[in-house]
């Protein structure tokens, strides 16, 4: 990719998540067909409408859950994903728990911050960031694999991007998912390890959405 060897990055180092939420299953085949498996939803019930017939035709799929999670869908949602990157708080910390050991499965975790600690945005908020880390870490072991985060709209990402990079780099934490549409090559010269694309890949979404 072009933003990540301008940011002097390995290409293969970056995860690129193609964010189907919104899309139809057509619109998911025709990126599995060029070759793109890594697929994010913001949804539990939309995602299990969508990707069961899709993971029997690309056993090789990988699905992230990027968006809120109800601590009532935390057992669907580690029966379904392999990734959750919105893992914001202890309840939540405590459901999954449970549900992994009821499932027997262990999805890989993230621990979504706050950046700009804005009310409406889900995510902890970044002075409690380091100490829910560490517990989730003390809890989850390996499968605490990064962080990830949302700068607030209107703002210069760089700094927010900044601070999540030293925040995993501080907890050694491999993944740092960062950068969507509109500002994956800040969050790559920052130092994404995997950015989040919707609109990129797939056109812009329904206003609705
Ligand atoms: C929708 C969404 C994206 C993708 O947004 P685009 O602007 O379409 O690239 C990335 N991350 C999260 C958490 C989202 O909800």
């Amino acid at each position: 990719m072009a933003a990540a060897r301008a940011a002097g990055r390995d290409p293969a180092a970056l995860t690129l998540l193609a964010v189907s939420k919104t899309q139809p299953q057509a619109a998911i085949r025709e990126a599995l067909a060029a070759g793109q498996r890594r697929f994010g939803e913001n949804r539990v019930q939309e995602a299990a409408a969508k990707f069961p017939a899709l993971r029997a035709d690309y056993p090789d799929l990988r699905l992230h859950l990027i968006g809120r999670l109800q601590t009532n869908k935390a057992r669907d949602a580690v029966r379904l994903f392999d990734v959750i990157e919105s893992l914001d708080r202890p309840n939540l910390a405590d459901a999954l728990d449970a549900a992994m050991a009821r499932e027997g499965r262990r999805p890989d975790l993230l621990v979504e911050v706050n950046l700009g600690d804005e009310p409406q945005k889900s995510g902890v908020a970044r002075e409690a960031a380091d100490g829910f880390i560490a517990a989730c870490q003390a809890r989850f072991g390996a499968a605490l694999v990064g962080v990830m985060g949302i700068p607030p709209l209107e703002a210069d990402p760089a700094p927010y991007f900044a601070w999540l990079a030293a925040c995993a780099r501080r907890h050694r934490l491999g993944v740092i998912s960062m950068g969507m549409s509109a500002d994956f090559e800040a969050a790559i010269a920052a130092g994404a390890t995997e950015i989040r694309l919707g609109a990129a890949i797939f056109g812009a979404r329904p206003a609705a959405a």
